[in-house]
């Protein structure tokens, strides 16, 4: 296997790359990214990287590489994940595995969801290898995006990881600046209550009517905070609920999972607490207990529209000749949400690919995206660190 990575200016080199990353399966469940992140540390290294693999375990790793004096301009963090979600059961017009190329796009499981980001990233990496660079240019490319959190973990805690930055994760938004990601914070909720015969359920605590009673109370508790301009309001969706053990018995236990998207600027710690004081006054029936649990916590960001990295991304996309460049915000969540956690960055989410086309059957990216988003990458890199 090689990553074919001339030092061609032409959009032939990361379109190459994309079809050949198509092609590589990194399918999460397992993932299986090390080889594929062994690849590339192994071509950027040629091509003058320091590089690092940040090994997790099982056949799963991230590639962080980085050039430039650890001095000087601030550094500049390209973000990709290297994993793909499944194919599904539904049949594909072609096999999503061989990265076919019609219609000006590049077809295949990955190509919008993002290994046309990650080509972007390494094609813009090589050329900017190239050029005397006045600080640190870092490639972060993850494991484990789709279904944990492993790669984005393991590289912010590896010593070489930038403490400070500019952090732009080439998550797929049609070549749009993002300037925002709403957070998500998983609980669930879990009521105990005491078990009883059916026909003596009077003798019993009802866990299945106490999570009736507070749930609605609970989700409600977002209903009054500050919705985002770009991303609209927070949400609390009750997505899973279960109790009980028979039905000729008092449930002595019950559950309920909830989902919740924050508004960036709204902080989860508070979200946590009105929950947990909605939870204590809820007309629990006598004997039942609650408690939340915090499952999952991914944070918010947003990023000032004025901000400096924001209007130098917009030079950098116009320049490339992508038509539209106003901020857009983005409802899922990225790495961004824990790569924030290893130091102080200035995010933003921008990357060719269609947002909704990810995860989905016959996905595709324009080839005309690929190129472009090498070329901004390029641009972007060029005015941030010569
Ligand atoms: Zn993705």
């Amino acid at each position: 296997m090689s990553v074919e990575m001339g030092g061609s200016t032409d959009g032939a080199a990361v379109i190459a790359l994309a079809a050949h990353l198509v092609r590589t399966r990194t399918v999460n469940p397992p993932g299986d990214e090390a080889p594929l992140a062994a690849e590339l540390a192994g071509s950027l290294a040629a091509a003058g990287f320091a590089t690092h693999i940040v090994d997790h375990g099982a056949g799963r790793a991230s590639c962080l590489a980085m050039i430039g004096p650890a001095e000087g301009r601030r550094p500049l963090i390209l973000s990709g994940h290297l994993d793909t979600v499944p194919i599904g059961e539904t049949p594909w017009q072609d096999d999503p595995f061989s990265a076919t190329v019609r219609d000006g796009k590049l077809w295949g499981r990955g190509s919008t969801d993002m290994k046309g980001g990650v080509a972007a990233i390494v094609i813009a990496a090589r050329r900017l290898a190239g050029l005397p660079l006045r600080g640190p240019l870092v490639l972060a490319l993850s494991a484990d995006e789709e279904v944990g959190t492993a790669g984005a973990r393991g590289l912010i805690a590896h010593p070489a990881f930038p403490r400070t930055g500019a952090l732009i994760v080439g998550e797929p938004t049609g070549m749009r600046p993002g300037i925002a990601e709403k957070g998500a914070l998983w609980i669930e909720v879990r009521f105990t209550g005491k078990a009883a015969h059916g026909a003596y359920a009077h003798e019993g605590a009802s866990a299945t009517m106490g999570l009736i009673a507070a749930m609605p109370g609970v989700a409600e508790v977002v209903r009054p905070l500050p919705a985002h301009p770009i991303l609209g309001p927070t949400t609390a969706n009750i997505a899973m609920i279960g109790g009980g053990s028979a039905p000729n018995m008092v449930a002595d236990r019950a559950w309920a999972k909830v989902d919740i998207r924050s508004a960036p600027g709204t902080s989860h710690a508070e979200i946590l607490a009105a929950m947990r004081t909605a939870l204590a006054a809820a007309p629990l029936p006598a004997g039942v207990h609650a408690e939340i649990a915090v499952m999952s916590d991914r944070r918010s960001f947003e990023t000032a529209p004025d901000d400096p990295l924001v209007l130098a991304l917009q030079r950098a996309l116009a320049g490339a000749g992508v038509p539209e460049t106003d901020p857009v915000g983005l409802a899922y969540y990225t790495d961004a949400a824990e790569l924030l956690g290893g130091g102080d960055y200035t995010a933003l989410i921008c990357g060719p690919g269609v947002p909704g086309l990810a995860h989905q059957v016959d996905e595709h990216v324009p080839v005309d995206d690929l190129v472009r988003a090498a070329d901004a990458y390029t641009a972007l890199g060029r005015e941030l660190l010569l």
